[in-house]
């Protein structure tokens, strides 16, 4: 099973909370809006087994959900 994150930006209210409890995967624009830092055009990216924990709080403490998780099934 593979976490794969997705980014809501059009909800995001620049609170600045996830990049709190994971900062090596969650930046912000200039306005404040939540973006991936490795890939600040990307609207998804596969969290790695070291990131889990953080970015499953980072979840968590997003106040509008605008970080989704989903599972997906490899073969
Ligand atoms: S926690 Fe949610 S609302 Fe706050 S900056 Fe991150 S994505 Fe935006």
């Amino acid at each position: 099973m593979t976490t794969i994150c997705r980014l809501v930006p059009e909800r995001c209210i620049a609170c600045g909370l996830c990049a709190i409890y994971a900062p090596d995967i969650f930046d912000y624009d200039e306005d404040g809006i939540v973006l991936f830092k490795e890939e600040p055009e990307a609207s998804q990216q596969f969290v790695r087994a070291t990131e889990q924990k953080s970015v499953l709080k980072a979840a968590a403490k997003c106040p509008v959900r605008a970080i989704l998780l989903e599972k997906e099934k490899r073969r």
